[in-house]
């Protein structure tokens, strides 16, 4: 009989619970780790939505990646039966002669993506809570969709140890040790393990348990706030979330509970976590003022004083793009980290692709322009 490879998942939050059911499902031996336990809201994954988009940073090296999401998001949700994504479209608003606008309109069309080009009547006319300046476009990508983070984290790691995985919640991991004679150790203050091969995904956590990567993540806080709407019905037609460029790169969510809209900044408006356990989950009245700008200008039924208002934490890369991939020079250490703000919606594709590097040491995936070295091609 094959024994089954011994597999350590550090880290069961957005990417690990997702990399511990695609190791479990393949008959993996598979424990996992985590500082806390799956659906807290103390890393990246909190906030009760995320948007899945057809296209990533406007990159069309991430279609593949994205459709293996989209199959295998729908697979968990047939698996544990648990509602985790609907499917609502999403906006996307720019400039009409904008690098970024012109980005997305070629991948949408060079792929085949279903999607709309909406002018200001049509935009006016069908979701009127959202005002388009001149000069201005409004792209409905038909794949868009909202997901419900908590509950997939928490639905990923439960039908992993459904199929047999381990999971050490509140227990975090001091040190992990490539072995003399092959393999892994893991530390934790309950002691030792040994396993063959170790997948990383602590996230905004990757600085202080594998310090000195091939390419820095910078981690920041990452600040959301939630708005009633006074009168336009944010949750009819679909509900699309929706992803805006001026005056300032943001993001906007109708809450799941269909009461308020969640609002979010791109990474120019996040301040540096120096240190994860520290970070600050205090929202001051002076952050508030970006978010009144934009509602004011952009979205005036909502209303700018703000009913919940929460901080979390994400790993940034200078270009965006992850590290996803072996550890240079290190055969049994796998990392995924620096998803950028933008990584959730990838996470079951990187459950596969963790599965394929673990399992077989390579995976047919077109992950090579990731690797943590960064000299990888696709
Ligand atoms: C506010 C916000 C909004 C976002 N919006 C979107 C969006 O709309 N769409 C999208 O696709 N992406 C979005 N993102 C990005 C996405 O959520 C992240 O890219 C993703 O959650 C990163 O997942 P992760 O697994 O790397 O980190 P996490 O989900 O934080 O998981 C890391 C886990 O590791 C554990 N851990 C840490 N240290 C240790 C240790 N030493 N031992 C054991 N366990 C440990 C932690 O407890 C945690 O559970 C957003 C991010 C934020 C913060």
């Amino acid at each position: 009989m094959r024994i089954p490879k011994r597999v350590a998942v550090i880290g069961a939050g957005s990417m690990g619970s997702q990399v511990m059911w695609r190791l479990a499902a393949r008959g993996a031996e598979v424990i996992g780790y985590d500082r806390f336990a799956p659906g807290h809201d103390r890393g990246a994954a909190g906030g009760e939505s995320r948007i899945f988009r057809a296209v990533h940073l406007g990159e069309s090296r991430y279609i593949p990646l994205l459709r293996l999401a989209d199959g295998l998001w729908e697979q968990l949700q047939a698996e544990t039966g648990r509602s985790l994504r609907r499917r609502s479209g999403c906006l996307v608003m720019a400039e009409t002669a904008s690098p970024a606008m012109r980005l997305l309109l070629s991948s949408h069309a060079a792929h085949g993506l279903d999607h709309e080009v909406l002018d200001r009547e049509e935009l006016a006319r069908r979701f009127p809570q959202h005002r388009l300046p001149d000069g201005h476009t409004a792209v409905l990508d038909r794949m868009g969709a909202i997901l419900r983070p908590e509950a997939s984290v928490q639905a990923a790691a439960a039908r992993a140890e459904q199929l047999g995985a381990r999971l050490h919640r509140y227990t975090p991991v001091r040190e992990i040790a490539p072995a003399a004679g092959g393999g892994v150790h893991i530390v934790t203050d309950q002691g030792t393990d040994h396993v063959d091969t170790a997948v990383v995904t602590v996230g905004p956590w990757i600085n202080t348990l594998l310090p000195g990567l091939p390419r820095s993540i910078d981690v920041r806080r990452v600040v959301c706030s939630w708005h009633l709407p006074a009168s336009h019905d944010w949750f009819a037609g679909g509900a699309p979330p929706f992803v805006r460029a001026t005056p300032h790169d943001c993001f906007g969510i109708p809450s799941p509970d269909g009461i308020s809209v969640k609002l979010g900044l791109s990474f120019a408006h996040h301040l540096p976590v120096p240190e994860p356990e520290l970070l600050d989950r205090t929202v001051r009245p002076e952050e508030l003022g970006i978010f009144r700008e934009l509602i004011s200008e952009l979205m005036p039924d909502l209303n700018p004083d703000p009913i919940r208002l929460s901080a979390y934490m994400e790993g940034y890369t200078e270009s965006g793009n992850p590290l996803v991939g072996h550890l240079p020079g290190e055969d049994d250490i796998i990392v995924m980290a620096g998803f950028s703000g933008s990584g959730f919606k990838l996470s079951p594709a990187m459950g596969e692709i963790a599965a394929d590097l673990a399992l077989d040491g390579t995976t047919d995936h077109p992950v090579g322009f990731l690797a943590p070295a960064g000299v990888g091609v696709a």
